[in-house]
Order: C-alpha cells, then sequence, then structure tokens
C-alpha cells in the first residue's frame, strides 16, 4: 500500500526504555531497577494527587468535564490569568502538535536550535514542512536572529526551549521577551517551559513569567506535569498565551481528551507545596553530586538547570556505557539520537545517585 511520501522521512521518538524491559531481559527484580532516563520525578506520585486519582476512578463511567473549568481555574489563580488564556492537552506534546498543525504548512515551517527536543521536528515532518536550526547546539538568540531575519516569509514558528532537553542550558528571561519584541506578530513563539520551574529556583533570572508571555501577541507558553509535578503517566500540559491564539489552538482539540484522573492529579498536585518544595529542593541538591563527580573525573558537562544532567563524553562510547549500566539495572538516555556522544541522566533519589556515580566511576 502507498502512503504519503513524507511518511518516510519520519523517525519516531526514541523514548526512555521502560523498566519492564531491564526486568525481562536481564531478570533484575522490578523494584531494583533504576530508572533516570525520561526525568520523571523519582519522588513518586504526590500523596494529595494519589488520593484524587483514586476518588475520580468512581466516575469512569462517566466523560470527563470538557470544559477542564477546573484545572483551568486553579492555573488561572497560579499565573495571574484568565481561563480563556489556557489550553489543556494530553501531555504539552500534544499543543505542540496543535501548535505545528495551526500554523505550518509546505511554504512555512519551523526554527530551533540544533540539540532540542526532538517532537518539534517530528511533528514538523507531520507537516512536510521546513526545518531550520542553528548551528549552535546550545540556544544562541543571535544565531535565532540572524536565521529568522534571512528567512522570514519561510518560517511561521520558533521554538525556544527554556530550558533546554537535551543539554540543560537556559536563557535568561528578559532576553527571551526581548527576542519576543523583535519578531513579526504572525511569527508564533513557543518558549516550552517544561523544566522552567527547576530553573526558577536554580536561578530567578531563568523565570519565564506565563502571563507576560500571554500579553505579546505571538507568543505562547507551554508547561507540563510530567516532570516537576510527577504525572508523566497522566498525560497532561498546558498552553498559556492571548485569546486569540488560544481559541485557534482549540480548533484543533478533539473533545475529551483528558481524562478524569488525568484532571483530578493535576488539579491536586498544584496544591501540594511539600511535594513541589521537596522535589526541586532534592533536585538542587542532588545535582552538585553529579556536577562535583564530573569536575573530579574530568568529564565534559553543562551546568544544568534542569532536572537531568548531560556528560558529553569523549573517550568512551555512550551507548556503550549505557549498555553495560543496563545489564546492572540502570536506565540511562544515550544521546546517540541527538547525534551525541553523550548520556542524559534524570537527578534521582540520594540513594539511586549514589549507586549510579558508583557504576559509572567504574566505567568512565
Ligand atoms: C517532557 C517534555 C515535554 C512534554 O512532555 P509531556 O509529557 O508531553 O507533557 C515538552 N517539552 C520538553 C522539552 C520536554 O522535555
Amino acid at each position: 500500500m502507498k502512503f504519503n511520501k513524507h511518511l518516510k522521512n519520519i523517525n519516531n521518538y526514541e523514548a526512555g526504555k521502560p523498566i519492564e524491559l531491564v526486568v525481562r531481559e536481564f531478570g533484575i527484580k522490578e523494584d531494583e531497577v533504576i530508572k533516570l532516563a525520561s526525568n520523571e520525578n523519582p519522588n513518586g506520585v504526590s500523596k494529595k494527587a494519589l488520593q484524587a486519582l483514586n476518588k475520580s476512578i468512581n466516575f469512569a463511567n462517566l466523560y470527563p468535564d470538557d470544559s477542564m473549568f477546573e484545572l483551568k481555574n486553579s492555573l488561572s489563580k497560579k499565573y495571574n490569568i484568565l481561563d480563556k488564556n489556557i489550553i489543556i492537552g494530553s501531555g504539552s506534546d500534544q499543543i505542540i502538535e496543535f501548535i505545528i498543525h495551526a500554523k505550518t504548512n509546505q511554504n512555512q515551517g519551523i526554527l530551533v536550535s540544533k540539540t532540542t527536543f526532538a517532537m518539534y521536528e517530528i511533528y514538523a515532518k507531520h507537516s512536510d514542512t521546513k526545518i531550520f536550526k542553528t548551528p549552535s547546539g546550545i540556544h544562541n538568540l543571535n544565531e535565532f536572529t540572524k536565521i529568522y531575519q534571512e528567512n522570514k516569509d519561510k518560517i511561521s514558528v520558533i521554538f525556544l526551549c527554556v530550558p533546554n532537553n537535551p543539554l540543560g542550558e537556559c536563557l535568561d528571561a528578559k532576553d527571551v521577551y526581548e527576542f519576543i519584541k523583535n519578531t513579526d506578530e504572525d511569527t508564533l513563539i513557543v518558549i516550552d517551559g517544561a523544566y522552567n520551574e527547576f530553573a526558577a529556583f536554580k536561578d530567578e533570572n531563568k523565570k519565564i513569567n506565563p502571563k507576560i508571555i500571554s500579553e505579546f501577541k505571538n507568543a505562547i507558553y507551554l508547561g507540563t506535569f510530567s516532570k516537576l509535578y510527577g504525572l508523566g503517566g497522566m498525560r497532561v500540559g498546558y498552553g498559556i498565551a492571548n485569546e486569540n491564539i488560544i481559541s485557534n489552538l482549540a480548533k484543533l482539540r478533539a473533545p475529551f481528551n483528558i481524562t478524569t484522573p488525568s484532571l483530578a492529579a493535576a488539579i491536586a498536585v498544584l496544591e501540594d507545596e511539600d511535594y513541589i518544595y521537596h522535589s526541586l529542593n532534592n533536585n538542587l541538591i542532588e545535582m552538585k553530586k553529579f556536577e562535583e563527580f564530573a569536575v573530579k573525573n574530568g568529564i565534559k558537562f553543562i551546568p544544568s538547570y534542569t532536572n537531568f544532567i548531560t556528560f558529553v563524553l569523549e573517550k568512551q562510547d555512550s551507548t556503550q556505557i549505557c549498555n553495560s549500566l543496563l545489564k546492572k539495572g540502570i536506565i540511562l538516555r544515550d544521546l546517540k539520537s541527538y547525534n551525541m556522544n553523550a548520556i542524559r541522566i534524570t537527578i534521582g533519589l540520594k540513594k539511586q545517585n549514589e549507586i549510579v556515580l558508583k557504576h559509572l566511576k567504574e566505567l568512565l
């Protein structure tokens, strides 16, 4: 059977390996597997979210509230915005998809940094559209400006990942606002804040204010419940922008795209201040240990504003290292699919990190 030609160029996203795979292939007990590959919250599910989840199951026979009134209400209070400034997606991934479908076509594509979240490019390929990349892996706004100015008629969406996955670096908020100011009203600037809470906790200058983003005519802020909020399995993300952008993206949203338990868990975790603070604080403390390890052992790394750190290898091969660790029940993220000889490690709990660093010391 023939399919649309452009499907040939699409490679699926390489997800972090699941725990079950290590259990099956290497006979390691499930509770001994250390999974630090997908930047999930190592503290487990928030107790408040868990309670809400349990309760919500009783309503599984009913369709979810498609207006998502309560979650929008919580988010609008948190960010001092209005309901009409919010769209909810099945992960912020889904909102990236809406954006690509709403704004790109064969003549107008996207601009991204060379090494950034793979889904921007994958969704762009769904639309068979143009993909411009800056020469640098990390975000360099001068390069973004230059390519944008030279190709304005061919670029309708620019993605800034603040901070950037998988490298960990982070633009200053004021530079992001300044950049948006100097773009055309018709170019949508996407500020992906999947890890912005971690960056803001470390350095106030990195904190993007979604309300400010929503006051621009041509920008949208993306947030997710999958990272800091520990709900990756529930698939909830959100976009914040002016009403014009939100109402147009909403045309692409199918009804009931978020399940009742997912909505309930997201609402509850926003109120779990202890869980949030503990998660941020543990991350900051434990991150230092990885940095110290790298300095001590002569490993290159980019100072990270996220909940992961990326070690750039010089002598060893990242795939070999990741495979050796896998046999020991440790799942890390090999960055070969990003054309880098590097390993991305999610910052885990103290105990997990000690085991990972012990094994890394032996291998590196
Ligand atoms: C994880 C991640 C997302 C979205 O994750 P969802 O689980 O779909 O909400 C978006 N952007 C970046 C950079 C991410 O790392």
